[in-house]
């Protein structure tokens, strides 16, 4: 299963803004109580993509409409960063780069207003042969921990029982985990590289699987509460 790769998570924006210099937005006062839904990429940003063309955002948006629909008829209030194919960018920025500092810069402060935020990504590694799904956490709160810690073991429960990895907690590699202070979990719902994966990524039916699992994941944390 390649367990020992399970930190090497290719997503390239955080990679590329990992040595930004950004600042952490304080959280506000008044807010609403929410679960935040994060798509990973977006817009030009396109993520990682597979051989045959599948690009990553494309995949992140698609599960996170999913797991938004499920939790709202669950009850949960949900708000998402995107929900169409576009960054969060500040409208005055021009540069590419620029644009990826925004954006994520505006994530950030999405996910400081958040109750908890599952980030939605797709893993790649140059071998095909690693797959399967794995839960990083922020180690800022510790409910992440406990938030990455019921998806993973909901996810290999329900989709995906030969699946050993592990949950880890999210290096500077992983940019908003590694900044946000409130509850916060990335979930690399699998490997674009690993062509079984892909190819079961890119059906409606496994993506709400995915998605339910989450949801069930997310029901336990909170029913533990
Ligand atoms: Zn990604």
């Amino acid at each position: 299963m390649g367990r020992r790769w399970g930190s090497i998570a290719i997503c390239f924006l955080c990679f590329f803004l990992s040595g930004c210099d950004l600042i952490a937005p304080t959280q506000s006062e008044a807010r609403e109580e929410h679960l935040l839904i994060d798509p990973g990429h977006g817009g030009a940003d396109g993520g990682t993509q597979a051989q045959d063309g599948t690009l990553e955002k494309n995949i992140n948006l698609a599960v996170a409409t999913d797991l938004r629909d499920m939790m709202v008829v669950c009850g949960f209030a949900v708000k998402m960063t995107r929900e169409s194919d576009r960054s969060i960018h500040d409208l005055s920025d021009t540069s590419i780069r620029s644009k990826k500092v925004s954006d994520m810069r505006n994530r950030l402060a999405l996910y400081q207003q958040a109750d908890a935020v599952i980030s939605l990504h797709q893993n790649h590694f140059s071998a095909a042969k690693y797959n399967g799904s794995q839960v990083f956490y922020s180690a800022n709160h510790e409910d992440s921990v406990r938030l990455a810690r019921h998806i993973q073991h909901t996810i290999v429960a329900q989709i995906q029982p030969q699946n050993t990895r592990e949950i880890k907690a999210a290096t500077d590699g992983i940019y908003l985990l590694y900044h946000t202070t409130r509850p916060a979990v990335l979930v690399e719902c699998g490997f674009l590289s690993n062509p079984t994966e892909r190819e079961l990524l890119n059906q409606p039916a496994y993506r709400q699987k995915l998605a339910f699992a989450i949801t069930g994941g997310y029901w336990n944390y909170i029913l533990e509460e």
